[in-house]
């Protein structure tokens, strides 16, 4: 594996997203940070970012990997900073790096980045470039589910008013939400993920679903190793986009990390490519007839949910049975 140093970004590369209504260039640049300071006491129970961050990462060294970014950067009118917490927060990012990004790239079309909310009032937002859209990871806006299978650490209400206060300041907001979050079954997950995105539409431009990915070293790997958790169908994931189709005024999107994988939001195996490339269309067009793809997986998706219900478990049914059947072979 090589070797992972303070001064080079975690990843680059180039990507076609949306930004004034058309599908531009974008770059993407994954800064390596001293990491998400909630995930210092902890974090959140799907989050693994921890393993990408690098404590002894300081001012200089971001400002090497700006410079690698600068090398890379061609001009392209949309530009994603991530890191693996939050942008605003100064202890991850000192205010001299903050304002370096601006000073080079509040040129561009669009600029985004993601913060938790508490690094997020009326100055902090009077301060950022017209062009910047600030990604929110609301995950639920069930307070329950946020504090207990999430343990995001703030409530929906937190978020809510962070994303006011940035569209107050006349700038976007995109907001994350999290499909299947731990102990939910596939039908409370679908309808939690619906009723939070309409509750993020008042002050959202976008809704980006994010089906749980199991990482490295979480809670959510425990579970998942023990059978306890499966990962969401790409068909609920369909399914939440076809019921807020038309529902919301935010632009819907979904951009699954390990999709198709045991790991990731996954169907039958033989389909999940065709559905994933369909959920990627709808994003882009925001047509629900993009979505019209089959699978004979269907069916079992559809009995899923059923059993689940019967069984009133959120467990993975369905390597449960495998399992069963092969301790019985
Ligand atoms: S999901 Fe975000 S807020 Fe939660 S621990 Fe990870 S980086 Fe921090
Ligand atoms: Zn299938």
């Amino acid at each position: 594996m090589k070797e992972r140093r303070p001064y080079e970004p975690e990843a680059m590369w180039k990507e076609r997203d949306l930004s004034s209504g058309k599908t531009v260039d974008t770059m993407v640049a994954i800064l390596r940070t001293g990491g998400c300071s909630w995930s210092k006491t902890g974090g959140c129970t799907m989050c693994g970012y921890n393993t990408a961050s690098m404590p002894q990462i300081g001012e200089t060294d971001l400002m090497r990997q700006l410079d690698l970014v600068a090398e890379r950067y061609k001009g392209e009118p949309f530009v994603k900073f991530y890191t693996s917490g939050s942008f605003l927060d100064k202890n991850e990012i000192p205010m001299t790096v903050r304002e370096r990004v601006f000073e080079e790239f509040s040129g561009c079309e669009r600029l985004l980045f993601e913060s938790r909310p508490e690094y997020i009032d009326r100055d902090v937002a009077g301060t950022l470039p017209s062009n910047v859209t600030v990604a929110l990871g609301l995950e639920s806006s069930n307070p329950e589910i946020l504090r207990k299978s999430v343990r995001k650490g703030f409530t929906p209400e937190d978020s809510r008013k962070a994303g006011e206060t940035v569209r107050d300041a006349g700038l976007s907001v995109r907001t994350y939400l999290l499909l299947k979050p731990l102990f939910l079954t596939e039908g409370q997950a679908i309808e939690d993920s619906v009723k939070s995105a309409k509750y993020a539409d008042a002050y959202s431009d976008e809704i980006s679903i994010n089906p749980l990915n199991v990482q490295r070293k979480t809670v959510a790997e425990r579970l998942w190793k023990r059978g306890e958790f499966r990962p969401p169908w790409i068909w609920s994931l369909v399914e939440v986009m076809k019921q807020l189709s038309g529902n919301v005024e935010a632009r819907l999107m979904s951009s699954p990390s390990g999709g198709g994988t045991q790991r990731g939001v996954h169907n039958c195996g033989v389909c999940d490519k065709k559905v994933l490339d369909a959920v990627e269309k709808f994003s882009f067009t925001q047509n629900v007839k993009d979505l019209e793809v089959t699978c004979s997986c269907e069916d079992k998706w559809k009995n899923y949910l059923k059993a689940e219900r019967m069984l009133g478990s959120s467990a993975d049914i369905e390597r449960g049975i495998s399992n069963d059947l092969a301790l019985r072979m």
